[in-house]
C-alpha cells in the first residue's frame, strides 16, 4: 500500500525533533552534527537566535498580502541583494526550482523583444542540478531525472563537463544563453576553474549570449564568498540563488541585470507566495549577518582548518577516501568505498552527511559550524571511515 507520503525518497530511519547551532536532536536527546544542514540551507545553523527572533517578530506582525502590494521587507531584501552583487534587479521565489523556471523565461523573452526570437536554446552541463519541474529536469538532462517524464521541455543542449571544444562547437545562432553551477553540488562538488568561468564570459560576451550562473547551493557564503562566481571575478548576467537565502524558511530568488531583465515587464511573471513579508524579513536578517567581510573571512579561516583535516583523514583511510574537493565549506569526500556506506555508516556515528554523485559524500556544514566542532566531525568521520573497513573499535 502506498505511504501517506508519495515515496519519492529513500529516508534515513532518523527523526529529529529539534536543532541548536550545528546540532539535531531525537525524540530522548540523541544528537548529531550536521554536516549536511539541509542540504545547504541552514546556512546559519539551527535556530539561530537572531533568526528565531526576526521570524517572531514578523509572524506577529505580518505574514503574507501577495505581490499585489508594495512589500517593505522584499524590497530591502532586493536591495540587499543588489548592493552586495553584480544584479540591478530581483525576483523572489519559494525555491531553487522556481529560480530556474524564471531564468529559463527570462533569457528567452530578452531575445524575442530584442527581435531574436529563434534564440531559445540553453547549454547546460552533464552532471548539473537545476530542480526538478519540467525545465529543471531538461536542463540537467540526466536519465536519472528525465527517463518516463517525456515530453521534455526542448531547447536544451547537453555538453560533457569541462569539454571546452564541444562547448564552442555548439554555441549556433539559436543560442541564448549557458547555464552552469560554478560549484556542482549534486553532481559532487565539483567546481569549475577560475579560468573556465572566465572563458565563459568571454565567450558569451563574443557571441551576445547571457551567462546564468546556478548558485542556488554554492552562493550564499558557502564557498567563503558572498557568491562563488566572485573567486574568478567574472560575473553572470542572471543568477538564480535560494537554499541558504532564507536559513531555513523556503525562499529563492533570480538576480539579473537591467538588461537581461528588459523583457520581464508587468504581467509577464509572478508568484503568489514569492517575496511575502515573512520570508523576506527572514531573508534580510540572513543576507545582513552572512554579507559581511568579518563573517566571510571566518567562513574563510573555517574551511582551511576542516579541508586541512580532511586531508588527513583521506591519508588515515585510504581504503575509503579518494581525496578532497570542493570551495570553502562546501566539500566533497570523493570516495573509494560506496559513499552510501560511509554516510550511513556517518548515522552511527552521529555525525550527518549528504551523498552526492560521482560517488561523492557532501559536507555541507553551517556557516556558523565553531572550530570545535570541525574537529569533532573529522573524528566522527574517522570512525564512520573505520565502520565501512570493518575496523571499528
Ligand atoms: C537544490 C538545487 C536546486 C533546486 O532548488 P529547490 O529549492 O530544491 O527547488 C537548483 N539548483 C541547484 C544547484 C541546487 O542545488
Amino acid at each position: 500500500m502506498i505511504p501517506s507520503i508519495l515515496p519519492t525518497y529513500n529516508r534515513a530511519p532518523l527523526t529529529f525533533v529539534k536543532g541548536q547551532g550545528s546540532w539535531l536532536f531525537e525524540e530522548g536527546g540523541a544528537r548529531y552534527l550536521d554536516l549536511g544542514a539541509g542540504i545547504a540551507v541552514n546556512a546559519l545553523g539551527h535556530a539561530h537566535p537572531a533568526l528565531v527572533e526576526t521570524l517572531k517578530t514578523q509572524g506577529e506582525t505580518l505574514w503574507h498580502v501577495s505581490n499585489l502590494y508594495r512589500i517593505p521587507q522584499q524590497e530591502d531584501l532586493a536591495d540587499r541583494l543588489v548592493d552586495a552583487t553584480f544584479a540591478d534587479t530581483v525576483f523572489f521565489t519559494n525555491s531553487g526550482t522556481e529560480a530556474c523556471e524564471l531564468a529559463v523565461k527570462m533569457a528567452r523573452k530578452h531575445f524575442f523583444d530584442a527581435g531574436q526570437p529563434e534564440r531559445t536554446d540553453i547549454i547546460t552541463f552533464s552532471g548539473s542540478f537545476h530542480g526538478r519541474s519540467s525545465a529543471g529536469i531538461a536542463a540537467a538532462g540526466s536519465e536519472k531525472m528525465t527517463k518516463g517524464f517525456a515530453p521534455l521541455l526542448p531547447g536544451f543542449t547537453h555538453l560533457e563537463f569541462g569539454d571546452h571544444d564541444a562547448l564552442r562547437a555548439a554555441i549556433t545562432e539559436y543560442t541564448a544563453a549557458i547555464l552552469i553551477e560554478p560549484v556542482q553540488g549534486e553532481g559532487g562538488i565539483r567546481p569549475v576553474p577560475d579560468q573556465c568561468l572566465k572563458g565563459l564570459r568571454d565567450l558569451c560576451d563574443e557571441h551576445g549570449i547571457l551567462l546564468i550562473f546556478d548558485e542556488v547551493q554554492c552562493g550564499m557564503g558557502r564557498t567563503g564568498k558572498l557568491f562563488a562566481h566572485e573567486w574568478a571575478g567574472v560575473s553572470p548576467d542572471i543568477m538564480m540563488i535560494a537554499k541558504g537565502i532564507g536559513g531555513g524558511f523556503p525562499l529563492g530568488a533570480v538576480l539579473a541585470t537591467e538588461e537581461a531583465a528588459s523583457g520581464m515587464t508587468a504581467g509577464t511573471h509572478g508568484s503568489t507566495y514569492g517575496g511575502n513579508p515573512l520570508g523576506c524579513a527572514v531573508g534580510a536578517k540572513v543576507m545582513e549577518i552572512i554579507a559581511d567581510a568579518e563573517f566571510l573571512a571566518e567562513v574563510n579561516r573555517k574551511a582551511g582548518l576542516l579541508r586541512q583535516k580532511l586531508e588527513g583523514l583521506v591519508a588515515a583511510h585510504p581504503d575509503v577516501f579518494e581525496g578532497v574537493r570542493g570551495s570553502g565549506l562546501m566539500l566533497g569526500l570523493k570516495c573509494r568505498a560506496t559513499n552510501s556506506d560511509v554516510v550511513a555508516a556517518g548515522y552511527a556515528e552521529h555525525v550527518l552527511t549528504v551523498p552526492a554523485g560521482d560517488n561523492v559524500v557532501r559536507l555541507l556544514p553551517p556557516l556558523t559550524i565553531t572550530d570545535e566542532e570541525i574537529g569533532e566531525a573529522v573524528d566522527r568521520l574517522g570512525r564512520a571511515a573505520a565502520r565501512v573497513t570493518g575496523d571499528a573499535a
